[in-house]
């Protein structure tokens, strides 16, 4: 803590996930921190309205978390681990693939319970306050001046802050005055897919109607469901697909028949009923994703989070990532001695790469669910990719391993990962060579190699295809 700093004010826009974290690291730097929030206090709120019930926390997050203490009362007490992705095949049978030989595993954690946790842990500090329904209208970076409109009466109020920091996601509003400067370079995506949350109750006992300790994945190449695990036995379940196809069921009847043909195990634990209901309450929602750079203009103003780097939600890491934002960005305000004039450009230039690689990594991701499943290439290659790090545990790490379990760097994950690949790629074609010529030769001597020459092949579809539902996801969550 630096005393120094409580001349400093502070203004963080956004009390999501990112902005109260980053409200509260401040605060034990000894800022003067304002954290102003669109919404009304969600700890007020009987629903809070928004997107993606529960989502999956790991290494990134929980780092973050430990940094102001609320590690435990979140993870210990509230979360829910999932040691394996239970994959459901379209016959309905089932298996599971673990994340971790280790046994790491990740975590299913509320969105409200944890962004209610952070903004009452940021309201126990003195030097916090929080100003609800306040909704960043206008800002004026050169003379560092925010203009706030309340919700519901309209009324404005002009505020001004030493810094201002945007964590006011995606569609960030500071991040749109930002880019009126010049010198911001700014890109958005959005993707053919939709998602839409739905639900499976507990069952008639009050218990999981699935093995909980997993996270479901139902894979059908351009179309995935997942659940993740809910604190009152119930599951949300997110199923994306492209939105022509959210367009083409428009009947309970095409619904009921859509899911007897994907999801057919789902059908009862949803509840046919309910099922229809919610289906037809909700539509399709968007996912988008967008990089910036830099993340800041001159030492008054920064984006932390989705306002930053949003991301396609593939890899399970937007606010994994958002949260190791604030944890790269307190690192750098004791390294250069809270100059902010120096602390604001460091953390664009450390962070700016790291945060496109992993806005990269989700995207192929989604790419990779929809395209490569059929690739037999891509299953061998992945298969000698869990297989080499059986045989060297410590130097050869798959992708998802280090992304999740670790914190690496993410965009020394995709060069190492460059560097695996190049390996597998000639590992492959020699394991494959060696199998056709050593076979080649060996049924020569002993009778027929078109025989044989029949029978490999069979054998690398049949082993092709019955791997498909275990590998395809392999790196997915
Ligand atoms: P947000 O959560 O969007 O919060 C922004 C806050 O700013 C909100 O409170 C909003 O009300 C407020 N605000 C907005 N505009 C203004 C304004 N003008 N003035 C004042 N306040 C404003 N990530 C994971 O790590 N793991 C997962 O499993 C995962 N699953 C996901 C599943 C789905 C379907 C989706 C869509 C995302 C998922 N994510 C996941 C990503 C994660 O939700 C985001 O990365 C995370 O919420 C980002 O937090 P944030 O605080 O930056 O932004």
């Amino acid at each position: 803590k630096s005393n120094k700093n409580s001349d400093t004010q502070v203004a963080v826009v956004g009390a999501g996930l990112v902005g109260s974290l980053e409200a509260c690291m401040l605060a034990q730097r000894g800022y003067d921190v304002h954290l102003y929030e669109y919404r009304e206090d969600i700890r007020t709120l009987e629903h809070v309205p928004g997107r993606s019930i529960n989502l999956a926390m790991s290494v990134r997050g929980r780092t973050a978390l430990r940094h102001i203490g609320v590690e435990d009362s979140i993870i210990a007490h509230h979360a829910i681990p999932m040691r394996a992705r239970m994959i459901h095949r379209p016959d309905g049978s089932t298996a599971a693939i673990p994340y971790n030989k280790d046994g790491q595993c990740i975590y299913s954690v509320g969105r409200r319970f944890v962004n209610e946790v952070l903004l009452t842990k940021a309201e126990s500090f003195p030097n916090v306050t929080c100003h609800f329904q306040h909704r960043l209208t206008a800002m004026d970076i050169t003379t560092r001046t925010m203009t706030f409109t309340n919700p519901t009466t309209e009324e404005t109020n002009t505020r001004t802050a030493d810094l201002i920091i945007g964590c006011d996601g995606a569609f960030s509003a500071v991040r749109k005055e930002m880019l009126k400067r010049a010198n911001l370079n700014y890109s958005q995506n959005y993707i053919p897919h939709g998602y839409m949350e739905l639900c499976i109750p507990a069952d008639k006992h009050g218990e999981f109607a699935m093995p909980p300790n997993y996270l479901h994945i139902w894979p059908r190449g351009e179309y995935m469901m997942i659940a993740l695990p809910n604190q009152d036995k119930s599951w949300t379940v997110t199923l994306f697909m492209p939105f022509n196809i959210f367009e083409s069921l428009t009947s309970p009847q095409i619904l009921m028949n859509f899911f007897q043909q994907n999801y057919p195990d789902a059908i009862p634990l949803i509840g046919e009923e309910k099922l229809v209901k919610d289906f037809f309450a909700n539509k399709g929602l968007p996912m988008i994703s967008v990089k910036c750079s830099p993340y800041h203009v001159g030492s008054s103003c920064l984006l932390l989070g989705d306002a930053a780097h949003a991301m396609v939600p593939f890899y399970g890491q937007g606010m994994n990532c958002g949260m190791e934002d604030c944890l790269v960005f307190d690192e750098l305000l004791t390294k250069l001695d809270y100059d902010l004039s120096l602390v604001l450009p460091a953390y664009s230039a450390k962070r700016n790469p790291d945060a496109e690689a992993i806005v990269d990594l989700a995207m192929y991701n989604y790419v990779e669910m929809r395209d490569m499943v059929n690739s037999r290439w891509f299953l061998l290659r992945k298969k000698l990719d869990n297989f080499l790090n059986l045989i060297f545990p410590r130097s050869w790490v798959p992708l998802y391993t280090m992304v999740t379990f670790s914190r690496e760097p993410y965009h020394m994950c995709i060069k190492k990962k460059q560097r695996q690949d190049k390996v597998l790629h000639c590992t492959s074609l020699a394991v494959l060579g060696t199998a056709v010529v050593g076979g080649v030769v060996l049924t020569w001597r002993s009778g027929s190699a078109s025989d044989w020459l029949h029978k490999t092949f069979n054998f690398v579809v049949t082993a092709g295809r019955s791997a498909v539902p275990y590998l395809d996801h392999v790196t997915l969550y």
